[in-house]
């Protein structure tokens, strides 16, 4: 059967995009309360309004919610069950600037931007009728749609399921995933108390061609992870009339970005899939004001993608390039005293540096050693007393001062150094390899599913193994080692203060996952279109087969 579902999930999303959810917005709220009327109203939750919840994200800044639904099949016995997720909010809208108040009402904006005349493309698109436009109607409201019409089909047809469905529309993907991490809670919850068996989550993020060309469709088993790795850098600070009697720190801080940024050996590869290689994401120095004098601590971060590598492995890579980095400057400014010495008439001796490295983990626990508890006690509470001060401090910045404050209090030898820390959230990769049952069943199911939806589209829908953006997906399993995992808990400044990778809970649930999802066109941008056709009809039916296939 092919649900002929297009209207409603075209209706859907257009309402959906109708209601402003920019993260970290009330809007957030407004929206998650939406999508909770629209179950409320369906019998099925009337009868089993337990079934049906509003949860307020939990250890949140501000006030927001997921909408969590489920619906428990009639038909066999069997308690496998099936997470369909997506996320309900979406990035912000000041970059459409005197715009902005048609980035949610795709008709007025459709007209704005083809007088703006943006290029071929975004014009032959609009001139189609393929498209609909405005801020999340990609990325992702008609994902959630599509799901939110899947929930109400099978609300109907329990009959239908040996088995259950879970719907997840979560608050905050675009920026801490308070969202999905709160949403695991009630999963782990509701698999005890009904003594579900979790086997498969399914993500409706969206997708967009490779290039201009591309006419491809993705469907991707697993997703990509994150990491943030980052360095603290100090140096010896001087006057700018003795430029050799100190050590840079921004130089040092450059020589780690000319070596790490767009470095392809960096890249990590699986299944004939490449990531992207790191780029910066942030790169200052700590002087708070104009002097002339040079900084004393600079610090900066990239962004690193993964496939399979573990946190461990990236972090011996950082410790190497660091390395690296460091000999590089100190053999440079050596080279350069020398030859100014000799263009000057002085003596040339070699400058005091020498290359000093640490992760945090090894400097913390060098400090351990040293100091004992009067230490570690300190740190703590120091992070402890930041977090209560300023909850909404940036990550980032508050894993710097973590160790700002533990070098400038309690490191005796400070001579320059490099430390390695990683300074945002853990975005884990998934690898599905048809390794156990699980993931055998997910990818026949999805497989078959693929091939009914093809012959009612003629752009060839295709398999990949990695999804290719950070997403929510992320939460649903981990697959590192218990050193893997070590090596980021121990190398998190911010870890057991202000976050916590919430492993148990994750461990809980645990399922391989897909992304079953809209397909559209610069995500992020102005001109955010999804494709309508393709994502309010033929994802939803890929998403009703692969049910059917797995809970049939
Ligand atoms: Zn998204």
């Amino acid at each position: 059967m092919y649900l002929r579902c297009y209207d409603e999930v075209k209706g859907l999303t257009k309402d959906l995009v109708q209601i402003p959810s920019v993260v970290k917005t009330s809007g957030e709220a407004h929206c998650a309360k939406w999508i909770y009327n629209y179950y409320n109203e369906l019998d099925y939750f009337k009868q089993n309004p337990e079934h049906l919840m509003l949860q307020q994200t939990l250890n949140d800044e501000i006030e927001r919610y997921n909408t969590i639904s489920m619906v428990r099949g009639t038909k066999g016995s069997s308690n496998r069950t099936i997470i369909l997720m997506g996320h309900l909010d979406t990035v912000g809208v000041e970059d459409f600037g005197d715009m902005e108040e048609n980035a949610f009402n795709s008709e007025e904006l459709m007209k704005q931007l083809r007088n703006l005349n943006l290029g071929e493309d975004v014009n032959r698109d609009i001139d189609s009728g393929d498209y609909m436009f405005g801020r999340g109607a990609l990325d992702m409201k008609a994902g959630v749609a599509g799901q939110m019409y899947i929930m109400k089909y099978f609300s109907q047809h329990p009959d239908l399921l040996d088995g259950n469905l879970i719907a997840i529309a979560e608050a905050d993907e675009e920026d801490n995933s308070h969202g999905i991490i709160s949403a695991l809670k009630i999963l782990k919850e509701w698999k005890e108390l009904y003594d579900l068996e979790y086997i498969a989550a399914i993500n409706a993020d969206y997708s967009t061609p490779y290039h201009e060309e591309d006419e491809n469709r993705y469907i991707y088993f697993g997703t990509i992870g994150k990491l943030l790795p980052s360095f603290y850098v100090t140096g010896k600070e001087t006057h700018v009339g003795q430029a050799y009697g100190g050590l840079d720190p921004n130089l040092i801080v450059a020589e780690l970005t000319r070596n790490i940024e767009l470095n392809t050996d960096l890249c990590d590869e699986s299944h004939g899939e490449v990531t992207i290689p790191p780029i910066s994401l942030k790169q200052s120095d700590l002087k708070p004001g104009y002097t002339v004098q040079t900084a004393l601590a600079a610090y900066s971060y990239y962004n690193y993608f993964t496939l399979t590598m573990s946190p461990k492995e990236v972090m011996d890579k950082m410790l190497d390039i660091a390395t690296l980095s460091f000999d590089n400057i100190v053999n440079f400014t050596n080279n350069s005293y020398k030859t100014y010495c000799e263009k000057s008439g002085h003596t040339y001796t070699r400058l005091p540096w020498v290359t000093r490295v640490y992760s945090w983990e090894d400097f913390y626990n060098e400090l351990a050693t040293i100091h004992g508890d009067r230490y570690t006690v300190y740190i703590r509470n120091f992070a402890l007393d930041l977090h209560e001060q300023n909850p909404s401090m940036d990550l980032r910045e508050f894993s710097m001062k973590i160790i700002d404050e533990s070098w400038k209090k309690w490191s005796d030898d400070k001579s320059p150094a490099i430390i390695i820390y990683f300074s945002s959230l853990y975005y884990a990769s998934i690898e599905i390899s048809g390794q156990d049952k699980q993931e055998v069943d997910l990818i026949q199911s999805v497989t078959k599913a693929i091939h009914f939806v093809q012959d009612y589209t003629d752009k060839p829908i295709v398999k990949k193994m990695f999804y290719p953006y950070i997403s929510d997906s992320s939460f649903m399993a981990i697959s590192d080692d218990r050193e893997g995992l070590r090596a980021l808990e121990g190398n998190m400044p911010a870890w057991g203060t202000k976050y916590n990778h919430p492993i148990e809970e994750i461990k809980a649930i645990n399922v391989p996952v897909v992304n079953i999802g809209t397909y559209g066109k610069d995500g992020h941008k102005i001109t955010e279109r999804v494709h309508m056709k393709y994502s309010f009809e033929n994802i939803p039916n890929i998403t009703f087969k692969a049910i059917k296939n797995l809970l049939g």
